[in-house]
């Protein structure tokens, strides 16, 4: 399948049934029922785990109208699941609006944008985030939040705010105003008002937020539910969906991109094999020539390929420790057994391998020239699986 992220498919609901964290979604459900959960919670976790549709999932078991919550047969729950529900209000970072100045206009013009952003996510719900720009969750868009708190829901007895990647609430001005206006309404919400932050760099929100809410830890999913996801919503064969759960490390959202192969990480992972094999196999001046296929800047955009490399040096690790059973990169098990027989690296080797990698994702992230950074990245790796280290 080329382009896995089919329209066609798309349920009537807006959001994907949710899979996985049964544990701990049971747990949530006990303490909403049972009123035990405070009005201000953050789940944290690696992106992709599911934060954002697990504070949905929340919020549709805080409204739900039936006895199992949620039913997702409800008028509540089907007005949630349409992106509909007039009590949940959903904020998360965009890209500050361009040429629109004043207080009024900024907040119209980034209501507007939310709102947009919500019809995407209604037409077709596994449409990953447009990458490359910088977003925000700005002040304009806290006072937009606050004048929602203090109308009275509409049809629920709360309203619940769930604000997506919160370590996104920035610094304007070089004052952290738009979190502190957050932080005033979490202190003193001015009705019923619940709130679900999620984060996956909760280290970036300020003590004073993280302090204030019950911070709930999200592990990534186990490649099972991931593969069962692909499978059901986005019709993909078993294999690869196995294949692309393998490869996301617990996260739906990675998994989409490796199940689209035509997606830019897709490209990274064959651009990072290519990289592999040219610091395996070939001489010296064929790894030059390998970096000299890089343009001389934007380093950043190389993370992905950075971060695939990594994963194809620790794969090969694994087969070299007879860890076959540990490669996520499974369907080049052959290329990988091939040129493990011919190196037989320690682990000593591997892990010298993977520091060059960090070495250079750390050049890339201060956007270094990237056609010098993976040339000497890869002379690095040549000398250490060549064992002159
Ligand atoms: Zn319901």
């Amino acid at each position: 399948m080329a382009n896995a992220i089919p329209q066609r498919d798309i349920r009537k609901s807006a959001m994907p049934r949710f899979r996985g964290h049964e544990g701990l979604r049971r747990s949530l459900r006990r303490a909403l029922a049972r009123g035990m959960l405070p009005g201000t919670v953050l789940l944290h976790g690696p992106p992709g785990c599911g934060k954002q549709s697990l504070a949905h999932w929340m919020a549709r078991t805080r409204l739900c109208a039936e006895p199992d919550k949620p039913c997702d047969r409800c008028g509540s729950c089907r007005r949630a699941l349409r992106l509909e529900h007039p009590d949940i209000h959903w904020y998360f970072p965009l890209p500050r609006p361009k040429g629109v100045s004043g207080r009024a206009k900024l907040e119209e013009a980034l209501e507007s944008a939310r709102h947009e952003r919500l019809g995407e996510l209604r037409a077709n719900p596994l449409r990953t985030e447009p990458g490359g720009e910088v977003r925000g969750i700005y002040l304009a868009v806290v006072r937009a939040l606050r004048k929602q708190a203090h109308r009275r829901p509409a049809t629920a007895e709360e309203h619940v705010f769930i604000v997506g990647e919160a370590e996104h609430l920035v610094p304007q001005e070089a004052s952290p105003e738009a979190a502190n206006a957050l932080l005033k309404l979490l202190e003193e919400p001015p009705g019923p008002c619940r709130f679900i932050l999620t984060s996956s760099k909760p280290g970036s929100l300020l003590d004073t937020i993280r302090s204030r809410t019950l911070p709930i830890r999200i592990p990534p999913l186990p490649p099972e539910s991931v593969s069962a996801f692909l499978v059901e919503e986005c019709d993909a064969q078993p294999a690869e969906a196995d294949s692309a759960a393998a490869l996301s490390q617990g996260s739906i959202g990675v998994a989409l991109r490796f199940l689209d192969s035509s997606s830019a990480l897709t490209e990274a992972r064959n651009r990072a094999l290519a990289l592999l094999r040219a610091a395996t196999e070939g001489k010296s001046g064929a790894a030059y020539a390998r970096a000299l296929e890089f343009s001389a800047g934007g380093a950043r955009s190389q993370l992905d390929l950075l971060a695939a490399l990594a994963l194809w040096i620790r794969d090969l690790g694994a087969v070299c420790l007879g860890r076959d059973d540990h490669v996520v990169n499974a369907d080049q098990l052959s290329f990988l057994r091939s040129a493990a027989g011919r190196l037989r690296l320690s682990p000593g080797q591997v892990a010298a391998a993977v520091e060059h990698v960090e070495e250079a994702q750390a050049l890339a992230s201060g956007n270094a020239n990237p056609q010098l950074l993976i040339s000497a990245m890869l002379l690095d790796l040549k000398d250490t699986f060549g064992g002159r280290r």
